[in-house]
């Protein structure tokens, strides 16, 4: 069975923004990002982008725009030597209540349904809290880097009730993560 990873975009690969990621010109990847993406595929791993871009939904973001940055994004990590098997997201407004929106599980299911995989205990990684519940949700195994959101996020999991997030590992950036996972491969 192949190896898959699941990734969060924005706060992951690339810088978060509060005013969302507009523009091809906004969008900078966080240092090592592209890298680790490429040792990622280098060590087996099929790699998937998962990302909630509601900035689409509410007229914020052009879809050409988007579509320049997920090209760049695909160009750089080949240039890397990797590959992204897929970039999959969510163009929808919360007030929608799509179920590809994480915390749903849309996209996972997607990416699923794409490559005709089971992502059941695949690791998926992101910065915000809906990313890991989205994962757990998925049957996906939930990872946590503290680029993006992800010491907000970490603090909200130490104090989270719940013991399973409680859990989730943290790392401090997706080079990080994926140093962690390829460390582990059988
Ligand atoms: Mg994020
Ligand atoms: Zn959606």
């Amino acid at each position: 069975m192949k190896a898959w990873v699941i990734l969060d975009r924005d706060g992951v690969i690339n810088r978060d923004s509060a005013d969302y990621i507009k523009s091809l010109a906004e969008w900078q990847p966080l240092p090592g990002s592209i890298e680790a993406i490429a040792r990622l595929s280098g060590a087996g791993f099929q790699v998937a982008v998962a990302t909630n871009q509601s900035g689409l939904g509410r007229g914020l973001i052009p879809a050409p725009q988007l579509a320049a940055m997920h090209a760049a994004l695909t160009h750089l990590v080949r240039e890397a030597g990797g590959e992204i098997a897929g970039i999959f997201y969510c163009p929808h407004e919360p007030a929608v209540g799509c179920p590809c929106r994480k915390p749903g599980i849309g996209l996972f299911e997607a990416i699923a349904r794409r490559f005709a995989v089971d992502l059941k205990g695949q690791p998926a990684i992101g910065d915000s809290l809906r990313d890991l519940v989205a994962a757990r949700r998925a049957g996906c195994r939930p990872l946590l880097v503290r680029t993006g959101n992800g010491r907000r996020t970490e603090t909200e999991l130490a104090q989270a009730s719940d013991r399973d997030l409680a859990a989730v590992p943290v790392y401090e950036d997706l080079a990080a993560a994926a140093e962690a996972l390829i460390g582990a491969r059988p």
